[in-house]
């Protein structure tokens, strides 16, 4: 709860930069502004932290530092991976390998390539949002060039196996991109492990600034640029470099992996506790898995009423709620993760997603526990299709 009463329960959308990140950027905006690319001393400092942020970032996630290629958030990771990726590999196929629940950084660059002449399979998951390895596995034609699953879900909160998935791309010799927007920061990932070629973060998603990101790509592997330019990023990424933003980014990081076992304990049992409190409430269900999912989100369906009646009242009384993807704020078309994850349209018309994060606390959920239940009512009594 801030200090006028308002509970942020949307992290999913995205999060408060964390003070730690606020007091890392401050000098990059200040009297540290050289150019990085300039070669007298005035630019060392920004030039070093440019490297130590490098560093910091492959090591959490178990790759190289030259592996690392800062971009200006999830969606442009997700665009140069998959863009990158099928047009470098074009000649030896055109077919590439997604899912139904994806973000749509990842669908809308996938019904681009369909366009440009590329066959896209997009895999179904089961009622829990989980893709199958093996049905992925018999997806793959010799023209299959890339897979790309996303690490976790956004909306519902599941976790895919992208360690059994990476394992079939690797014996398959087949780029494997991960959107890992959702679990970078929240859960371990080892792209060495896991067998990743290409990942997506993004620093908005763990408490860092908002526009901007890094894509890890595989030495060797063929993924073509986007952006043509002064020859930055090791001419994989021109623009001058975003320090500021990527000094935060690798501060909040630094600190949620070191702190992630004891955040993800504390999340979970908030998670659980208000997941309980809502179930409480006649006719709702919780959506996606309850086995394999991140520590902060809870995602429900009540049926009889909308969405984004919820989410307004809830505003009214103070509470950040979702009804899944903020991508799709404005449209009246349910979710496609939920049609994907087998809902009859109806009822994935009833979604709500509250997302905790770091600032998240015990007040916050008892607030919305003991307000969501009088909405749901009200909203119950006015519904033209709810049986009072
Ligand atoms: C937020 C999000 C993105 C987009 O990241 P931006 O940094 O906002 O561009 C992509 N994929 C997933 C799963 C996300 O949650």
């Amino acid at each position: 709860m801030d200090k006028n009463g308002y509970v942020y329960a949307d992290n999913a959308a995205t999060t408060r930069v964390c003070d730690e990140a606020v007091a890392a950027m401050m000098p990059y905006f200040g009297e540290l502004y050289g150019n990085p690319s300039s070669i007298y001393s005035f630019a060392s400092a920004p030039r070093e932290a440019l490297a130590n942020a490098r560093a910091t970032i492959a090591k959490i996630i178990n790759a190289e530092p030259d592996e690392i290629i800062f971009t200006s958030g999830g969606t442009e990771s997700d665009n140069h991976a998959i863009l990158g990726a099928a047009y470098e590999n074009a000649a030896r196929g055109k077919h590439i390998i997604t899912t139904q629940i994806e973000h749509h950084a990842v669908l809308h660059t996938a019904k681009r390539l369909e366009k440009e002449g590329f066959t896209v399979t997009y895999l179904p998951v089961d009622s829990e949002g989980r893709v199958d390895p093996a049905a992925l596995e018999a997806a793959i034609t010799p023209e299959t060039t890339l897979v790309t699953v996303m690490a976790a879900n956004n909306e519902v909160g599941t976790i895919e196996p992208i360690a059994e998935i990476g394992k079939i791309c690797r014996e398959r010799k087949i780029l494997f991109h991960t959107d890992a927007v959702q679990a970078v920061g929240h859960i371990e990932i080892d792209v060495k492990a896991m067998n990743i070629d290409m990942l997506s973060a993004s620093a908005h998603k763990f408490n860092g600034p908002r526009g901007v990101g890094f894509l890890y790509i595989r030495r060797g592997s063929k993924v073509r640029r986007l952006i043509e330019g002064g020859g930055q990023e090791r001419n994989r990424r021109s623009g001058t470099e975003n320090i500021a933003g990527i000094v935060g980014m690798a501060t909040a990081l630094s600190y949620a992996h070191e702190h992630m076992a004891e955040e993800a304990a504390r999340l979970s049992a908030l998670r659980d506790k208000l997941m309980g409190e809502i179930l409480k409430i006649p006719a709702t269900s919780a959506t996606g898995s309850l086995t394999h999912r991140l520590p902060g989100i809870v995602s429900v369906t009540v049926e009889g009423i909308e969405g984004e009646s919820m989410v307004l009242l809830l505003d009214l009384n103070k509470i950040a709620a979702s009804t899944g993807s903020a991508c799709s704020t404005g449209s009246l078309d349910p979710s496609h993760v939920l049609i994907a994850l087998g809902m009859k349209h109806e009822v994935a018309h009833g979604s709500l997603r509250l997302s905790l994060g770091r600032y998240s606390t015990e007040e916050d959920v008892e607030k919305i526990a003991s307000t969501l239940p009088g909405i749901v009512e009200r909203l119950r009594m006015m519904s033209p299709v709810w049986n009072n």
